[in-house]
């Protein structure tokens, strides 16, 4: 797909007004945000990008949804301060430039057909600058084009000087508290690069997870091993044999002092997790059936078996048998059972059948059939090939784990449940030396993203970060308890990461970045220094570099010593003394300190879904370390991807949007629309170009219709009713009415950006409304179109669009001569005297009918020349109120029960009495209304719906739209009423009876 160039908009040039505000928004410097006392501060941050390709449209959503916060705390009279940096950590970059550098014909197709980049550029992309300074200015570009109100005074690159002594200080802080340690860990690892991975290295940003096995040694007579890989040590006691592949190929090796056997797979498995492997021989499975291997554990002789779901990719190749427990093991053995040929080619028939299967774990009361045996029948498994072996074993495993109790023959450990017997077992396997460990990849294959498949390494004198620390975790779910989540949804899912976050490597050997302080030969990964750089934003203002020259307001970053940051960022040390060590003069030091203290905490973080289980916990975990609680970070703001045409955006699809032309082709209000309004915060959005076409074409209506008003009217144009409303029309009061529920319908969506029911609102509710209101007036026959109350509704709707869609909203807001910059404008607020839920239903009823007379009109197709609408009588009305009232009070829709209350209420027993159709309806209508609507019922103290239907016959004929008609309203309870069919008695209130003739 590409994008449609030839796409016009008439009657509006979007492009020129872009331009025209982007340069007034930057001469006038809206979005530099500096200390102000008489406004409470607000700080929203969002993930930095990283410069190593352009933006497309799906980078977009994040940053336009941050954007949108922005601008919406600012009109609510925060002091919002919303910065940028770009993130050139780690070796995304440089791999990016060595791709270049090798003539990758992928990426530079990519480069040259998607981005339209010419050969000239390209070939400066062999050097990691010449990309992240290329795409760094790219992705600025694109960011104010699309009309973010970023404060760019504070931009900085983590390759900065300044930066890194950031970093330096905050690794040196972290290993001060003991939050560092060095050790041995498996980390997933790419063999080419001899790096580590995590999610920013895979293709597909995969995060590498892994499982530890057990490695249990049985002896084979020779002095051979032979480990058998398992994840449950605790049924070793229900062990009846191995099982072999016998079709497979397997190596002997050296492995350090010992001799093991192991398929080739796991040989090389075995030399990533800091084994000496020589590989001696190869040699069949077949070899090894019908042999015995000595359990050293229990001190007994097992025998060999063969299986064929023994599966090369994981563990060793060897697998312990229990049948008891395992479903593979027992359909195995029954297989083995029923294949006399078999048996007999192995030689085994005196071996296999005497094997006792032993229960050695209990989860329900006992039966005589084992717990494996039980689940395979209920799978109905065919033979050990058989897919649901896969369900039935986790099903199993699960309910042992949980339920399971160890049985007296497993001696020591009788009496203990399987989880806690698990560990115990393996401690005293440990102990005794009969075990070893081994790593397997969860989620393979992993590729990073040199295209090398990830192993799991066993990394000895790494650096990592213990993200198991229990009281760490402690406190980061303390963090998490007090902030904001939006959605609430998404909370369990970050109390999950906390508890499940284990060490994790936080430097690399190659790749940009800071040196880890205290060891030069490493570098700290991409996602360790960027955790509590939004602290950083506030510092970078203030030093000298390529864009600011020196002046005595700036600093140098050769001055950001430790003593300065934890001066600034944590009122440590004595400013005096600071002074002198930093040469930075008291009086900009201070004035650091005030606009830390000013602007932290972080009030708000955005980011997209895939960073919930490392960014975002980790932005958590630092800031707990680091920082005092009251500068810990208030709200975590999540939002989920976007998809093009319900397709994943991906290069091999060739659906990928560069960003910025996409800004040119359709404009940024459109596109800034387009992906919010289209899904909830955490669905993937579905964008389409569509969709922006119809959000453009709804622009356009929005400009062209006030524009027109703004044109026609020479009062003021900006305006707030204070006249007497009670002398209005009626739908010139509905309107305000109608425009009080959609400020506070949109404030109130908005406080929890849910940006799309807002946009609903303000793109299409509004619009409906216009539409009646147009109607309303024109049947008056009176051009009060150029009236005051449009003036108010329409700047109210230019307000609530702004932080939207905010070059066409500062557009609209010159034209109609509003004070200032639209971006800067007080948020409409409430005016609770224009609320009237009796005129909104006056409208609402006069709409129902004159629907309903259509319908009567096209189901019996009737030209009618005399209409009658019958209103209910005093009397039903009485009812109606208390039928209500009882309602709402037991909030019940139980007949017998309110049948019982009428009759007890002297007022209003007979008639009910009498009338049991009648409540039953009634009951009916209450039950069908929404809740808002009822409650507005209720609330209401009276409702005469003659005088509404009154006001409105000229636009309930015109709408007939057929001529000559009388049309007539009246009260049932009216004697001289006109009502041949007898229809006036099916009224009832809010549902007047129609007769046509
Ligand atoms: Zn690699």
């Amino acid at each position: 797909m590409s994008v449609d160039y030839s796409y016009e908009p008439k009657g509006l040039d979007l492009y020129s007004i872009e331009e025209k505000w982007l340069k007034r928004w930057d001469e006038s410097g809206i979005f530099e945000t500096e200390i102000d006392s008489n406004k409470p501060k607000y700080f929203v941050t969002v993930a930095y990008p990283y410069p190593n390709s352009p933006q497309h449209v799906g980078h977009g959503r994040t940053y336009t949804l941050t954007d949108v916060h922005a601008r919406y705390k600012t009109m609510r009279g925060f002091n919002v301060l919303f910065p940028m940096g770009f993130h050139y950590t780690g070796t995304p970059i440089v791999s990016m430039s060595e791709r270049v550098l090798a003539k990758d014909s992928e990426l530079i197709e990519t480069f040259r057909n998607i981005y339209n980049l010419s050969d000239d550029l390209i070939s400066s992309f062999v050097t990691p600058e010449g990309i992240a300074s290329f795409f760094h200015k790219e992705i600025k570009l694109g960011m104010k084009e699309m009309g973010y109100s970023i404060d760019w005074r504070r931009e900085f690159t983590t390759i900065d000087e300044g930066y890194s002594r950031f970093i330096s200080w905050h690794f040196r802080l972290l290993r001060e508290k003991g939050l560092i340690v060095q050790g041995s860990h498996p980390v997933g690892w790419c063999p080419k690069d001899h790096n580590p991975v995590s999610q920013h290295d895979t293709i597909g940003d995969v995060e590498p997870d892994f499982i530890e096995y057990v490695l249990i040694r049985y002896n084979l007579e020779d002095g051979c091993i032979l480990p058998t890989a398992t994840l449950r040590p605790e049924t070793i006691f229900g062990v009846t044999n191995l099982w072999i592949n016998p079709n497979l190929e397997y190596v002997e090796i050296k492995i350090d002092d010992e001799r093991w056997i192991v398929t080739p797979i796991a040989a090389s498995k075995l030399m990533f997790l800091d084994h000496k492997v020589e590989i001696v021989r190869k040699l069949r499975g077949i070899e090894l059936v019908g042999k015995f291997a000595k359990d050293n554990f229990r001190n007994v002789r097992i025998p060999i078996f063969p299986a064929t779901f023994v599966d090369p990719e994981n563990g060793t190749g060897i697998v312990m048998s229990v049948p008891g427990h395992a479903p593979f093991d027992y359909q195995a053995l029954e297989d083995l059972k029923s294949k006399r040929d078999t048996l007999h080619e192995y030689k085994m028939d005196n071996i296999v059948s005497p094997i006792k299967i032993i229960i050695s774990n209990m989860y329900q009361s006992e039966s005589n059939i084992t717990p494996a045996e039980l689940i395979v029948k209920e799978f109905r498994i065919s033979d050990q090939n058989d897919r649901n072996l896969e369900t039935a074993t986790s099903k199993l495993y699960s309910e042992e784990f949980y339920r399971g109790t160890l049985l007296p023959n497993t001696g020591n450990f009788a009496g203990l449940t399987v989880k806690d017997a698990r560990s115990k077992v393996k401690d005293v396997l440990k102990s005794k030396g009969l075990v070893d460990t081994m790593y397997e990849l969860i989620n393979k294959p992993i590729k990073c993203r040199c295209g090398s498949p990830c192993v799991v390494k066993l990394l000895t004198d790494q650096w990592f970060i213990n993200y198991q620390d229990s009281f760490w975790k402690k406190l980061a779910h303390e963090c998490i308890d007090s902030m904001s989540i939006i959605p609430e949804e998404i909370r369990p899912e970050f109390n999950y990461v906390i508890d499940w976050l284990k060490q994790r490597a936080c430097a690399r050997k190659i790749g940009l970045g800071t040196k880890l302080p205290w060891d030069k030969d490493w570098i700290v990964e991409s996602l360790s220094d960027s955790v509590i750089y939004m602290a950083y934003y506030i510092i970078s203002k203030y030093l000298t570099n390529t864009v600011r020259r020196s002046s005595p307001e700036y600093i140098n970053s050769s001055q950001l010593t430790d003593e300065f940051f934890s001066y600034v960022i944590l009122g440590k040390g004595e400013l005096q003394e600071i002074t002198k060590s930093t040469n930075i003069s008291v009086s900009i030091l201070a004035k650091i300190r005030r606009d830390f203290l000013y602007f932290y905490p972080v009030d708000s973080r955005h980011s997209g879904r895939d960073l919930v289980p490392n960014h975002l916990s980790f932005f958590v975990f630092n800031h707990v370390a680091i920082f005092e609680r009251n500068m810990w970070p208030k709200q975590i703001v999540v939002n989920g991807s976007v998809l093009m045409q319900g397709k994943k955006m991906s290069k091999s699809l060739g659906n990928i949007i560069p960003l910025r032309a996409a800004i040119k082709s359709y404009g940024a209000d459109p596109l800034r629309l387009a992906m919010l309004s289209s899904s909830e915060l955490l669905q993937d959005a579905d964008f389409s170009f569509d969709l922006v076409k119809g959000v453009k074409a709804k622009l356009l209506t929005i400009y062209s219709e006030i524009i027109d008003y703004v044109s026609s009217t020479k009062s003021t144009i900006i305006t707030t009713i204070t006249d007497d409303l009670k002398k209005m029309d009626f739908e010139d009061r509905w309107l305000l009415s109608k425009l009080q529920g959609d400020i506070s319908e949109v404030t109130k969506s908005l406080d929890q950006l849910r940006v799309r029911e807002a946009l609903q609102i303000i793109l299409y509710s509004m619009e409906k409304d216009l539409q009646w209101y147009r109607k309303r007036k024109l049947a008056r026959g009176n051009d009060t179109l150029k009236g005051l109350v449009l003036g108010e509704y329409y700047s109210v709707r230019v307000l609530l669009l702004a932080p939207f869609a905010p070059f066409i909203s500062e557009e609209i807001w010159e034209r109609m001569k509003g004070k200032g910059s639209v971006s800067s404008a007080s948020w409409p607020q409430v005016n609770p005297e224009k609320i009237d839920a009796e005129i909104e239903g006056y409208e609402e009823l006069i709409d129902t009918i004159t629907t309903d007379i259509q319908k009567i009109i096209k189901v019996t197709k009737i030209r009618p020349n005399r209409i009658m609408i019958y209103t209910a009588s005093k009397q039903k009305w009485n009812l109606y109120k208390k039928i209500l009232d009882k309602m709402n009070q037991q909030s019940t829709g139980n007949f017998g029960q309110l049948m019982k209350e009428l009759v007890r209420d002297d007022e209003i027993n007979d008639y009910a009495k009498s009338n049991t159709e009648l409540v039953k309806k009634m009951m009916g209508d209450i039950l069908s209304d929404s809740s808002e609507s009822r409650l507005k019922k209720i609330q209401m103290r009276s409702f005469d719906e003659e005088r509404a239907l009154n006001d409105a016959v000229n636009m309930i004929i015109q709408e007939i739209g057929q001529g000559d008609i009388r049309l007539e309203i009246i009260s049932e309870s009216n004697e001289q009423k006109f009502d041949p069919k007898k229809k006036s008695k099916f009224s009832r209130p809010y549902k007047p009876a129609i007769y046509l003739e």
